[in-house]
């Protein structure tokens, strides 16, 4: 996969711990919507058993300016070393891996069931999806403890608005915990849930990414609703 050099040009706060970094396009280098990238610090002031690279999925759309990505802001020597990354500073892009990217049929509705980072990739597709006016039917089913922890939550919610064929479903797990208001759905993602947007749960192909926990838990919720397991797909952000 080839290599390239890529420079940081802003960073910012996109929710509580959560940060995005805009790194510039090199020239010539395209992927699709959905896909992910290896970034490898060049001479970082530390490191630590878990080395100088990550692997990311891509948060922007392939139509959008800068490449974006996003991560929740661990304690580890690599995500110490980007948070203070000055803008214009340099690090390896090896890219773009992986096929976790939107099916062609139309006629086929897709349903998006993310949580917490793993919203990184949907966010990719979504937009890229809407700026095509690729005419899937989208449901976009999004879990978060709280509206705080929540990336791109307003942007989702108003991109997926402006197109009748996107609906976005956000469900809080722990708004006690929270000092927003909250008008969408809580508790955990379920088949109840699913229901309540979908007649026909067997239909769509099912896209699933985050967390190995998150995303076990939601193809168990699949899987007892007789979903084939050839209509689900995955992304598992292993590390979390
Ligand atoms: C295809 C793919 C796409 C991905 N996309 C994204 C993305 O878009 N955004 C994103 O943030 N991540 C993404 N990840 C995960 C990412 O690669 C890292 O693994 C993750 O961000 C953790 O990195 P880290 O530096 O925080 O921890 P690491 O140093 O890599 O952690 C290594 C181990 O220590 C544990 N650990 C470290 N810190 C803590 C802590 N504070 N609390 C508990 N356990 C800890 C971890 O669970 C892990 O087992 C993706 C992974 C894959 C495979």
């Amino acid at each position: 996969m080839p290599n390239y050099t890529v420079k940081l040009t802003c960073k910012r706060e996109i929710a509580e711990g959560t940060m995005a970094f805009y790194f510039e396009k090199p020239d010539g280098f395209t992927y699709k919507a959905g896909q992910f990238a290896r970034l490898t610090l060049v001479n970082p002031d530390e490191t630590d058993g878990e080395g100088n690279s990550r692997t990311f999925s891509f948060a922007s759309a392939p139509y959008e300016d800068d490449l974006i990505f996003a991560t929740r802001m661990r304690d580890t020597a690599f995500k110490r070393v980007l948070k203070i990354m000055e803008p214009g500073t340099e690090i390896r892009l090896n890219a773009p891996y992986g096929s976790f990217t939107l099916h062609d049929d139309e006629s086929v509705p897709a349903v998006f069931l993310t949580g917490g980072i793993g919203v990184t990739p949907v966010r990719s597709i979504i937009l890229q999806t809407l700026h095509d006016h690729v005419r899937h039917r989208i449901l976009v089913f999004y879990s978060n403890r709280k509206p705080e922890d929540a990336a791109f939550l307003d942007e989702l919610k108003t991109s997926c608005d402006r197109d009748s064929n996107c609906t976005f479903v956000g469900t809080m797990t722990r708004m006690e915990a929270s000092g927003r208001e909250w008008h969408g759905e809580t508790g955990v993602i379920s088949k109840a849930m699913l229901f309540k947007y979908m007649n026909d749960l067997k239909l769509p192909i099912y896209y699933l990414d985050g967390p190995p926990a998150m995303v076990g838990a939601m193809r168990q919720i699949l899987s007892e609703a007789g979903v084939d397991a050839n209509r689900i797909r995955t992304e598992e952000f292993s590390g979390y």
